[in-house]
């Protein structure tokens, strides 16, 4: 008689079920799992057969055929263990327990060689597809709280072969571990009222936040570029539960969820430059996903822009125009959502001092303009706001004044965002040339100024829906319906052709 389990594996950040049959006849002694590449098949087949030894159990003579549908899902990882060693000990001896008690339940769990289960990565994804089945999910004891982020179905933690064997006999009433409060905001690690001075930055660290645009500052050492990236989280708008469930389901495939059980506050993703073109989309054996998804609804700040490898820096522009990371391999294609607002960094020539006041620069206008063609055209046109962050006078250090404090900022952010999720349902910075019109209304003279301002200027199609759109967060901060002239003029004052098309001819 065949033995049948359900299980789960991941692609991507999706659960997708896996029912595991397990067939035990007889013949000469064997033991072959079907729909497993041959790689991870071997190390499966080891740690079963001793976990089930070091748990007590006789580990069955017989010619043992396990199979896991559906076929074309390539089951690389070790999630599926404790179903399978479930099943072969359940139909090599009934008198252990009856089949019957296997139904409607679901499991998932690492085994170790002397029996005990180790956690699993990727448990929100498949509890939710538990739940949607009606399945009651049985996960091991560390991934417990992640499980029962999802509010609806049963989840039942286990800590080993044995202890899951007791469990389902009835023998043992489960005990569930206590899940820490979920993380609250409030504390950051910089905040606005810590900068001193730069209000024109911080306006546009505001704007940054209220739209989620896209910004690049540009400015010498030591000016507090950092400094305003990182009091960026302390006025970012909270995440809905959407967005919590998409970024924990990303966070807990890749295994850097840790012991959150769900991701409350906006991620803040800060590589080196050193890093991977693996480690920044995703890939590599395991499939992980990169800093681009760990950003998803959240922020990716890359400091020393042009540092990055140009190659690196140009497989950013598939995230930033759709959202999401293609990953293609031999078993198929694995999408990885990656909706991050980009905030970048760069000194305005290689030494840093180009335009200071403080220091001369004498970097050579070539080596300036290599400089920042390192940045392409194509990402230049996904950034809505470029701001200069200079060095600022010591008096002003000491006494300058610290403008809006963040919980200020913040509610405007928030009143902003909620104007901008009712009206188009995400966004400013997302929203397409189609819908474009008819969201970023003008009032005549402001429409007046765009196309004056845009035929002097040269604008070209993109520029002019950047302004537009960073108008319409303006205007959204102000909460007014239609877009004015001083909107637009602010709007102006961010667009990217300056700095990177007229070269060398700023302040
Ligand atoms: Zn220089």
């Amino acid at each position: 008689m065949v033995v049948k389990l359900w299980s789960a594996d991941l692609t991507g950040i999706q659960a997708q079920p896996v029912t595991v049959e397990v067939d035990l006849s007889n013949g000469l002694s064997s033991f072959s799992i079907v729909g497993m590449p041959d790689t991870a098949i071997k190390e499966s087949r080891d740690r079963i057969r001793a976990a089930i030894k070091n748990s007590g159990f006789k580990f069955p003579g017989r010619r043992i055929t396990v199979n896991l549908a559906p076929a074309d899902l390539k089951k690389e990882s070790s999630r599926i263990d404790i179903p399978i060693a479930l099943g072969i000990v359940v139909s090599s001896a009934k008198r252990i327990l009856p089949t019957a008690a296997l139904k409607n339940k679901m499991f998932v769990g690492e085994l170790s060689l002397d029996g005990s289960v180790r956690p699993v990565t990727g448990i929100l994804s498949i509890s939710i597809s538990a739940a949607s089945k009606e399945l009651t999910l049985f996960v091991p004891e560390p991934n417990y709280c992640e499980a029962r982020a999802v509010k609806t179905g049963t989840v039942i933690p286990y800590r080993s072969l044995n202890h899951l064997i007791t469990i389902l006999k009835g023998m043992e009433d489960t005990t569930v571990p206590d899940c820490p409060e979920p993380e609250a905001q409030g504390s950051f690690p910089v905040t606005l009222e810590e900068i001193k001075g730069q209000a024109h930055a911080k306006r546009a660290l505001i704007l940054a936040a209220a739209g989620n645009h896209n910004l690049l500052m540009y400015g010498p050492p030591g000016a507090g570029k950092s400094m305003m990236a990182k009091a960026l989280p302390s006025i970012l708008p909270s995440m809905s539960n959407q967005e919590e469930i998409e970024t924990t389901m990303i966070h807990s495939a890749g295994g850097i969820l840790k012991e959150k059980s769900i991701v409350r506050v906006r991620p803040y993703r800060a590589p080196h430059y050193t890093i991977s073109h693996i480690g920044l989309i995703g890939g590599g054996t395991r499939l992980n996903p990169g800093e681009v998804s760990y950003a998803h609804n959240g922020v990716l700040f890359l400091d020393e822009f042009p540092e990055f490898p140009r190659r690196t820096l140009e497989v950013l522009r598939q995230p930033m125009e759709d959202g999401l990371v293609r990953i293609s391999r031999a078993s198929g294609t694995v999408e990885f959502p990656s909706r991050f607002m980009l905030i970048a960094a760069m000194n305005p020539c290689p030494c840093g001092y180009f335009g200071s006041k403080v220091r001369e620069c004498h970097c050579t206008p070539t080596r300036i303009s290599s400089y920042r063609s390192r940045i392409s055209g194509p990402i230049l046109d996904r950034i809505d706001l470029l701001i200069n962050v200079p060095q600022i006078p010591l008096e002003q250090m000491v006494a300058g004044n610290t403008g809006l404090t963040s919980r200020d900022a913040r509610e405007l952010v928030e009143n902003a965002r909620q104007i901008q999720l009712h009206r188009n349902h995400g966004a400013n910075a997302w929203i397409n040339e189609s819908q474009l019109k008819e969201i970023c209304r003008m009032e005549p003279d402001a429409e007046t100024l765009l196309l004056t301002a845009s035929r002097k200027m040269s604008l070209s199609s993109r520029s002019f829906n950047r302004v537009l759109k960073v108008a319409r967060t303006i205007a959204d901060l102000e909460q007014l319906e239609t877009i004015q002239a001083p909107h637009i003029a602010e709007a102006l004052q961010y667009k990217i052709s300056d700095f990177f098309e007229s070269g060398i001819t700023y302040d």
